[in-house]
């Protein structure tokens, strides 16, 4: 038995082992850590020096088993959106967690594991037919990821102080400044396919080099407009998602009425337009220019 035990915790740590390899290497792929502690704004030296000082200018795997090594003593490193030690954050946040998973495996336990047993041994009865279509009930949202990417450059290429956003609609390309550069992106994911929209609208793109690069997820609804209500279905379930791109603009309007909702006011503003429930109604609010 315990050379069962051991032979297994010895196969679950090869395992994370593993996988913790691979995802490390795909991080190197998913943009430049240093651009987003540092922002688009700093000089080159101070871009050397945070690269320097992170370890960041060694091969992956060497990194990959100096983070192992300060793993096992606790230490996880810098996170790069908070640029705070991630120990902290995860023991500020574990609390939370525990309440968590303790209610959830509570009701798993009290509820889920009896009803679970009773359809395992009469499948065929009433009460089993009820209990799975009970599991089932619920709010289910038609939201789908899709994967959208920008580049950024670390000059402008003489452009003007002040450039908007701007975009063309046709091809979905689009840029505006970024500090000294310029941001832009398009609907494809990869910079090839981006490149010749860009290089026919602004030219000057194609003599600027790509400094950096980070790519999201667009959180899209059917007709690429965003869900935003309270569910008929379930007692309190607000929603606000399946933004498509255009979440960061529409979330003051939004935040609002959500609070309002919250606290239980009138809404200032008539969202129900972009209610969930316009699907079924066939009332489909499609949005023309797709970026
Ligand atoms: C490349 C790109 C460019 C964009 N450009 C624009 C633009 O120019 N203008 C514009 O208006 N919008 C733009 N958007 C869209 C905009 O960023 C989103 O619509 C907006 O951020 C959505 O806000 P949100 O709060 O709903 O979701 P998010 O910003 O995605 O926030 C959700 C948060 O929940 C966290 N989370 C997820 N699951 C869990 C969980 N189980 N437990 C705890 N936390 C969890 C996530 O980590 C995240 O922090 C762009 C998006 C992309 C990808």
């Amino acid at each position: 038995m315990l050379a069962f035990v051991l032979r297994r915790l010895g196969q679950a740590v090869f395992v994370m082992l593993a996988v913790g390899l691979i995802a490390f290497s795909l991080f190197r792929f998913v943009g430049d850590p240093v651009t987003f502690m540092l922002g688009q704004d700093a000089t080159d030296a101070q871009r050397h020096e945070v690269t320097r000082a992170l370890g960041l200018d060694r091969p992956f795997y060497v990194q990959y088993a100096s983070f192992i090594g300060n793993a096992v003593r606790g230490e996880f490193g810098l996170s790069l959106r908070q640029v705070q030690p991630v120990s902290r954050l995860l023991v500020e946040r574990l609390p939370a967690t525990l309440e968590l998973s303790l209610v959830a495996a509570l009701f798993a336990l009290a509820a889920g594991i009896p009803m679970g047993v009773y359809t395992a041994l009469r499948p065929k009865s009433w009460l089993s037919h009820v209990l799975l279509a009970l599991s089932l009930a619920g709010v289910s949202l038609p939201v789908e990821g899709e994967a959208r990417s920008m580049w950024f450059t670390p000059r402008d290429g003489g452009l003007p102080e002040r450039v908007p956003l701007t975009i063309d609609f046709s091809s979905g390309f689009y840029f505006h400044r970024e500090g000294p550069g310029l941001a832009f992106g398009g609907r494809e994911r990869a910079l090839e396919d981006v490149a010749e929209a860009a290089a026919r609208r602004l030219p000057v793109l194609a003599e600027l080099p790509v400094q950096s690069t980070w790519w999201g997820w667009y959180d899209v609804s059917p007709d690429w407009n965003a869900l935003v209500g309270e569910a008929p279905e379930l007692s309190r379930f607000l929603y606000a998602t399946g933004f498509s791109g255009h979440g960061f603009q529409q979330a003051p309007a939004v935040g609002e009425h959500l609070a309002e909702l919250v606290v239980g006011r009138t809404p200032t503003l008539d969202l129900s337009p972009f209610s969930a429930d316009r699907f079924a109604a066939g009332a489909e609010r499609p949005e023309i220019f797709v970026v």
